[in-house]
């Protein structure tokens, strides 16, 4: 089969069987991932000590392939779908969803232009509009009033991009045009500035550094109590920067921080930026999720307020990675900031204006068919299914967050926020850091954990698809025990 001149491809027969393997090696998975340390347990490098130093020269047959799957690539996994996965946020991958997304791979289709494949395109749109509904977003996100929605890779991007139309909008074009720092003839033009609060993700930063906004423009707000942006704090710190001769162009809101699930009060933040004429981003990357719950709503209040705002459903909405849904209220800042279209890309859909080339809402030109695996999750569980997902994990974090307050050794150290629990034992930073790192050593749960008021705080991240109220029951036995355990090794700890 491999004779001289012969590629070897899989014929359709072959690739039929290999495909049930594969298929079949996958719902093993799902099976037995619940038997696996959740946590890798190899040493740098022990991956690549077991691969070939040098690509095959010859075709190996699949089921090799498949077999060191087994052998290499699964002891250096780390098991975001088990059910005891509470580390950093969930990455949940559904049945559904990996379909999609399989099916995605098998029409290799590449949707840079409406041209390239419509239906790309045309269930994009939809389906983001869907979304308007579904998580109770402004109806100026709607691709039938001047906004609409995108899928990007991640939220790293919808920020950047978001960063690039708001640099843009501030500039009057002139960014694009001549460069960053320059006026609308090229003359030395007003510093931009961005705002976000001290406890924004780093997303933020590393967008505005590649924007070319440079990272001394990027303003860190105060937070309250509750580790929440200050509306006051934001509207004094863009007016020192107004009074110092410079641009304010963009605020980065979060709704649901990374570190704690903090919310920033958009209608607060909203106000300021409408009264300074600032670009209002929302990033709800995890947070955003649980809107499809009509009792989560208050997370978005005043959301009608922003410019834009993202979300992934690769967090927590069953959507396997990767999956950030991006809308924008007017979409025409966001092309006229992103466009160019040289002789090649010329085609009669696009010159009609009938039509979205989403090539013009993203960095990259080309783009995966990523709409498909998001509409397999929405028909696959209606929104009674998705809301079901969001409420069964927002219990159950609950119910964690009730033991721990009933506990002598631990506490809260946030407020529970959309599935997520903060929390210490008080014996201190050095001794949360050791039951963290023992909790994760021994592969039966895995949590991670952040900095806050500056002590080391755990965080518990419930939204795996797998995760049981027995699961949760597990961790919590596992951590009071090892805490015990911990405490007796070393006391006065
Ligand atoms: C996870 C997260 C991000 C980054 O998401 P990516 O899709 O990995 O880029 C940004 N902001 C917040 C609040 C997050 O929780």
């Amino acid at each position: 089969m491999n004779d001289a001149g012969h590629a070897g491809h899989m014929t359709p027969d072959e690739f039929r069987r290999a495909g049930h393997a594969v298929i079949e090696r996958i719902a093993r998975y799902m099976e037995e991932v619940e038997r696996y340390p959740v946590l890798s347990q190899v040493e740098p490098g022990a991956v690549r000590a077991k691969l070939p130093e040098a690509a095959p020269e010859r075709g190996e047959p699949f089921a090799e392939v498949l077999r060191d799957v087994d052998e290499i690539i699964l002891p250096g996994i780390t098991h975001w779908q088990s059910p005891n996965f509470y580390a950093y946020f969930p990455a949940n991958a559904s049945g559904p969803s990996i379909l999609g997304d399989l099916l995605s791979s098998g029409l290799g289709v590449q949707g840079m232009l409406w041209a390239t494949s419509p239906a790309c395109t045309e269930l994009e749109t939809h389906v983001l509009d869907w979304l308007v509904d579904l998580l109770g977003l402004p109806q100026r996100f709607r691709s039938g009033a001047a906004g609409g929605g995108v899928i990007q890779d991640s939220a790293s991007s919808s920020t950047l991009t978001a960063l690039i139309a708001a640099r843009e909008r501030a500039s009057a074009g002139a960014a694009n045009r001549h460069g960053v720092g320059l006026g609308p003839a090229g003359e030395a033009g007003p510093r931009l500035t961005v705002y976000t609060s001290r406890h924004a993700h780093s997303s933020i930063e590393k967008g505005v550094k590649i924007a070319g906004l440079g990272s001394e423009n990027l303003r860190l707000v105060d937070a309250n109590g509750s580790h929440a942006m200050r509306a006051d704090a934001l509207e004094a710190a863009i007016a020192a920067d107004r009074a110092a001769g410079a641009l304010p162009a963009m605020v980065c809101a979060t709704v649901g921080t990374t570190s704690s699930g903090a919310v920033d009060p958009l209608r607060a933040i909203g106000a300021v930026c409408r009264r300074e004429g600032v670009w209002l981003h929302v990033d709800a990357a995890h947070a955003g999720s649980a809107t499809v719950c009509p009792e989560q709503r208050g997370l978005i209040d005043g959301l009608e307020l922003a410019d834009s705002y993202t979300f992934n459903p690769h967090k927590w909405l069953l959507t396997n990675f990767d999956c950030s849904c991006f809308w924008v209220a007017d979409r025409a800042a966001l092309i006229e900031a992103l466009s160019v279209l040289p002789e090649y890309l010329r085609n009669q859909a696009t010159e009609s204006g009938a039509v979205i080339d989403y090539r013009d809402w993203q960095v990259p030109l080309g783009r995966r068919f990523r709409a498909l695996k998001l509409w397999f999750v929405i028909r696959h569980y209606g929104a009674e299914g998705l809301r079901a997902h969001v409420r069964h994990c927002v219990g159950l974090a609950k119910w964690f967050a009730a033991q721990v307050e009933a506990s002598e050794e631990f506490g809260l150290a946030a407020p529970v926020s959309a599935g997520l629990v903060c929390f210490r034992h008080r014996a201190g930073d050095g001794f949360n850091e050791a039951l963290m790192n023992r909790l994760n050593e021994s592969g039966a749960l895995y949590l991670t954990h952040t900095k806050l008021d500056g002590r080391l705080v755990l965080r518990l991240a419930v939204g795996a698809v797998a995760t049981r109220r027995d699961h949760v029951e597990g961790a919590w036995a596992r951590i009071a025990e090892t805490a015990r355990v911990l405490a007796a090794e070393a006391p006065g700890a």
